[in-house]
């Protein structure tokens, strides 16, 4: 059992601010409850002065970018996003052996811990070392004490074997552990393969994660082979009937895609600084309703940085406030709940290390969290419970070795490149 003493907590849904002590339960069950005095003897994190509140969900994350950190930039610079996939990203994925999955997952996962990250929605790809990828990454993380919710990128880009084996692969898992059916996007997914995709999630009783118009050649490609748009062609096939189902990006969706998607259970995940980072538009919450997520797209693991870029889009767009943004924030906390998936209890807490020169209360705390909180302030991070980073140190994991490690694979990909 684990105490934090002297803590201000933050009601992750009110905002409302007690202080005080608090016992927090481990497992996946555990609670966060008051308490008036510490026992004796007992484990004890001393925050005063901290602001101690729920911990992140990164509601679309890619571990298997995370050796791309400073990688040799592709031969040629590329014009347009299926030159971005072609030259940087299949590039990558396709060079990714075992080991390097695991080094992934491991710097990935540490990154995320250390941003206050305790569950990461992720959508892996590494065509050439599929068989047993997925268990590669839950270990990982299960070793540095987060939860998760893993699928893998199926897809018709590498061929029948390629494909086959991500069936199986994806089967396999969710045989044992909970995660998604995961789709790469429409222009790579054959109407074969999108069937089996939805009949084996209904195996397993759970939904599809899917690109969803990222670039404006996803939904031109729909069209110009099948004549009907992206969600069209999803919702024909049943991939929407889900309320597990993720849809990340969906920039380029129509009006009547906003509609087939508002009309659905499904979810969406917008991921800001990806797309800009892509330059492959500008997201647009208008007429999607209100099962909005965020993510980071593997670009990094720091959702708060996410935050403040889907505010500061959502203010050029016009009529975004702090506390729309925290609320989108804070979304798939109930993605996870309503869905019955286990790891997001509430003894998952950030312990942040920030005192502002002005007041925090709770009619502003949206605004700090907006313009004055970012990952620098996270400085331990209780995932089920267990303290995974005291005062910014890995604790159940040797991060130093860890560090050695990613670094010799990351080595080794680059030259693979
Ligand atoms: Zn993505």
């Amino acid at each position: 059992m684990l105490y934090i003493q002297d803590a201000s907590f933050v009601d992750w849904r009110t905002l409302r601010i007690r202080r005080g002590h608090l016992k927090v339960a481990p497992g996946p069950k555990g609670d966060v409850r008051f308490v008036s005095r510490i026992p004796q003897g007992a484990s004890v994190l001393d925050c005063s002065g901290r602001l101690v509140t729920k911990s992140f969900v990164i509601a679309h994350h890619h571990l298997y970018s995370a050796l791309a950190l400073g990688m040799p930039l592709p031969p040629r610079a590329p014009r347009n996003f299926a030159q971005m996939l072609k030259l940087v990203w299949w590039n990558l994925d396709r060079k990714l052996d075992a080991e390097m999955v695991r080094a992934c997952a491991l710097a990935g996962g540490i990154e995320a811990a250390k941003c206050g990250a305790t569950f990461l929605i992720d959508h892996h790809s590494s065509p050439n070392a599929t068989r047993g990828s997925l268990d590669i990454i839950a270990s990982a993380l299960d070793d540095i004490g987060l939860s998760h919710l893993l699928c893998l990128e199926l897809s018709d880009r590498d061929g029948e074997r390629r494909r086959e084996e991500g069936l199986a692969e994806t089967n396999r898992y969710l045989s044992g552990r909970q995660g998604l059916v995961g789709l790469h996007a429409s222009f790579t997914v054959s109407d074969g393969l999108l069937k089996r995709a939805v009949a084996l999630a209904e195996t397993h009783a759970t939904g599809i994660h899917a690109h969803v118009a990222e670039a404006l050649s996803d939904e031109n490609d729909c069209i110009r082979r099948r004549g009907i748009r992206i969600l069209e062609r999803f919702s024909a096939a049943g991939a929407l009937r889900s309320p597990k189902t993720i849809l990340a990006h969906g920039l380029h969706l129509d009006k009547k895609e906003r509609a087939i998607f508002r009309r659905s259970p499904a979810w969406l995940v917008q991921n800001q600084e990806s797309n800009q980072n892509n330059g492959v538009g500008d997201f647009d919450s208008a007429g999607l309703g209100g099962r909005l997520m965020l993510g980071t797209d593997g670009l990094n693991a720091d959702m708060l940085a996410s935050t403040r870029a889907a505010y500061l889009a959502g203010r050029a767009r016009g009529g975004m406030s702090p506390l729309d943004a925290y609320r989108r924030l804070r979304k798939a906390h109930e993605y996870l709940a309503v869905n019955g998936f286990t790891g997001d209890g509430e003894n998952n807490l950030v312990i942040l290390d920030y005192a502002p020169p002005t007041p925090v209360t709770p009619a502003n705390l949206a605004a700090h969290f907006l313009y004055g909180l970012g990952r620098c302030h996270v400085e331990s991070v209780i995932s089920a419970g267990r303290l995974i980073v005291r005062r910014r140190r890995m604790v159940g994991v040797d991060e130093d070795k860890i560090r050695e490690f990613t670094s010799k694979q990351a080595e080794k990909l680059w030259r693979r490149l």
